[in-house]
C-alpha cells in the first residue's frame, strides 16, 4: 500500500533507491541512505516494508546532485519557459536518464503526485556560484546572459579559453592557468592501477606471413605472424610521430582497456590485418582519468565547472588529430605535460570508436609485454555511427559564411 499524498508534506519527503535511475543518483542513496523516508515519487509506505532513500538532512546535496545531472544532460532551451521549454519538474515526469517517472506493477508514479517534490528538489535555481548548482544563465545588467548548455557537449570556458590562448602563446606561458585547474581538481581524478593489470595494444600490419607444406595435404598453409615485444610497443623517441597527448619526438605508450578497443583506435580498414597483444604493469601505476564520474563534482556550480574542464579535455583526447594539426602544439599535449609534472605516470581517458577506455602512459617502460599474448586479427567491417547535425540549404542574407 502507497501513502495518500495528500497526507504528506513534500518536506518529509526524499528519493528511494528504486525510483533513483541515474547511476550517480543510486551511488548517493546507496552511501546517504535511511529506511524510515517516504519517497516523493512513489509514496510506498515504509513501514510496510522498509527500503533505502537519501536521508532528508542530505537533502540540499541531493538536489545539487539532480540539478548536476539535469545540467549534464540537456540544454538550458530544453526546461527554460521564457524560451519555449518545459517546466523543470515535467522535465523529470517525461522520460528522462535520471529519475524513473513511469508507473509499475509495483510502484505507484505519477506526473501529479511527484510534482511536489520534483518541485521541490530543484526550486534553488540561483544559488551561489560556490556552493550550489544554478539551473539558469540568468541575467547581468538586464540582459539574458547565453543560455547554459549540456554539460555532456563539453563546452567549457576554461577549456576554451587556454585553448585559444595555446594557439597564439607560448605553451609555458598557458602552462600555470592549467596546473591551477588541475590543483583544484587534486586527487578527485586520481585512478590507481594495481600491478600486474593488463592492457591492450594494436598495431596495422604483421610481422610477415609463412607458408607451410603438409604431408598428406594439396593445398599450403598460410599464416601471418603478429608483431611481439617491442615490435607492438611504443616507436622508440627518435621515431615516435606528434600524437594526441606526446609531441613529435616523444614516446607515450597508447594502450586500451580491451583488444577491441586497442584494434578500433589504429583505424584500420576492411581487409587489414592487425597485430594485437597485452601489456602487463610492472609496477602500481598513478593515472589521472578524465573519463570520470560526475559525483565529485555535483556540489556547486564551481566544481561544474572545473568538470566541464574534464569533460572538454576527455572529448578533446579522444578525438583523431587532423593532419593540419598535427606540427602545433595542442591544449591535449598541455594537460598531458602537466599531468607528468603533476606526478601521474599517465592518463585515462574514452574511445571515441571502442566501448573501452583509452590508457596512455608517459613512460613506456611503466608496461611490459605479456609474452605469448599477440595475435593476428583482420577486419571483417566497420560500422559508422551518424549524428544529427544542424544545417541548411540556401543560405539567406542573415547567414554569414564563417568557414568555407
Ligand atoms: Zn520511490
Amino acid at each position: 500500500m502507497a501513502i495518500d499524498r495528500s497526507e504528506i508534506e513534500s518536506e518529509d519527503c526524499s528519493l528511494c533507491e528504486d525510483c533513483a535511475k541515474h547511476p550517480a543518483l543510486k551511488r548517493f542513496i546507496a552511501a546517504y541512505g535511511v529506511r524510515d523516508t517516504v519517497c516523493g515519487i512513489c509514496f510506498r509506505d515504509p513501514d510496510e516494508a522498509p527500503y533505502l532513500s537519501a536521508a532528508p538532512e542530505q537533502f540540499v546535496a541531493l538536489s545539487n546532485l539532480v540539478k548536476a545531472l539535469i545540467r549534464y544532460e540537456y540544454d538550458e532551451e530544453r526546461y527554460n519557459r521564457h524560451f519555449g521549454g518545459d517546466e523543470i519538474s515535467g522535465l523529470l515526469s517525461d522520460p528522462n536518464p535520471i529519475i524513473h517517472h513511469e508507473e509499475t506493477a509495483t510502484h505507484r508514479r505519477s506526473a501529479l503526485d511527484s510534482e511536489p517534490y520534483l518541485l521541490r528538489l530543484v526550486s534553488d535555481v540561483y544559488p551561489p556560484y560556490e556552493s550550489g548548482v544554478a539551473l539558469h544563465a540568468g541575467h547581468s545588467d538586464g540582459l539574458q546572459n547565453t543560455l547554459l548548455t549540456a554539460l555532456k557537449s563539453g563546452q567549457s570556458e576554461l577549456f576554451r579559453e587556454a585553448r585559444k590562448r595555446i594557439a597564439q602563446e607560448n605553451y609555458y606561458v598557458v602552462e600555470p592557468a592549467v596546473r591551477k585547474v588541475f590543483d583544484a581538481i587534486g586527487r578527485r581524478i586520481d585512478n590507481t592501477v594495481a600491478e600486474g593489470t593488463t592492457f591492450y595494444r594494436a598495431r596495422i600490419g604483421t610481422d610477415g606471413r609463412y607458408v607451410t607444406f603438409e604431408a598428406l595435404s594439396l593445398n599450403p598453409r598460410v599464416r601471418s605472424r603478429p608483431y611481439q615485444g617491442d615490435l607492438l610497443g611504443a616507436p622508440p623517441p627518435p621515431l615516435a610521430r606528434g600524437g594526441r597527448l606526446n609531441r613529435a619526438g616523444v614516446s607515450f605508450l597508447y594502450l586500451a582497456s580491451d583488444a577491441e578497443t586497442a584494434a578500433a583506435e589504429v583505424r584500420p580498414h576492411p581487409g587489414h590485418q592487425l597485430s594485437v597483444g597485452s601489456f602487463r604493469a610492472v609496477r602500481e601505476v598513478r593515472l589521472a582519468n578524465f573519463n570520470v564520474d560526475i559525483d565529485a563534482f555535483a556540489g556547486s556550480d564551481e566544481q561544474l565547472d572545473l568538470f566541464s574542464f574534464i569533460v572538454a579535455t576527455d572529448n578533446a583526447m579522444s578525438r583523431p588529430i587532423v593532419p593540419e594539426a598535427a606540427g602545433h602544439y595542442s591544449i591535449t599535449q598541455l594537460v598531458a605535460d602537466v599531468a607528468r609534472q603533476r606526478g601521474f605516470d599517465g592518463v585515462v581517458f574514452k574511445s571515441s570508436v571502442g566501448a573501452g577506455q583509452n590508457v596512455c602512459l608517459f613512460d613506456s617502460a611503466t608496461f611490459e609485454y605479456v609474452p605469448g599474448s599477440a595475435a593476428v586479427k583482420e577486419v571483417a567491417a566497420l560500422r559508422y555511427k551518424f549524428s544529427p547535425v544542424e544545417f541548411l540549404l540556401t543560405p539567406q542574407a542573415d547567414d554569414r559564411l564563417i568557414k568555407g
